[in-house]
């Protein structure tokens, strides 16, 4: 299987993934917006177990958003790096961290009821207002 490799802005972290995500899409929750600082979050999801450490495991910084989620950044840039879901030990990368392109694009758009109001999605990608099947 073809394989990805992500980074922070230092450098000091380097991942190695699998070219498959179980899904792929943009985020538009108040809580990714304040993470990553940018309008929306694009993520790609797969078993936590598929994402290698190559480098500076010691440099992931931990916050726990919640009993559920908790968020991955690095301690010395700050750059948002994945977050990772207790119950299903789902890893939903940042795909603005991916040094290689993937071959899958995002599909979806989540949490659109609470995207930015300064910020117009302009695809033709299905939106929710939550999560599907939340609605
Ligand atoms: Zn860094
Ligand atoms: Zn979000």
């Amino acid at each position: 299987m073809s394989m990805l490799t992500a980074s922070c802005l230092c450098g000091a972290v380097q991942l190695r993934l699998p070219d498959r995500f179980d899904y792929v899409g943009h985020c538009h929750c108040s809580e990714c917006r304040k993470f990553t600082g940018a309008a929306f979050s694009s993520v790609g999801g797969l078993d936590a177990a598929l994402v290698t450490t190559v480098r500076g495991a010691e440099a992931i910084a931990l916050y726990d958003k919640s009993a559920e989620t908790r968020l991955a950044f690095c301690r010395h840039c700050g750059a948002s790096l994945y977050s990772l879901k207790r119950s299903s030990n789902k890893l939903n990368l940042r795909l603005g961290i991916l040094d290689t392109p993937p071959s899958q694009t995002p599909t979806f758009h989540i949490f659109v009821g609470s995207k930015a109001p300064w910020h117009e999605i302009c695809d033709t990608l299905p939106r929710f207002t939550t999560r599907p099947g939340e609605e």
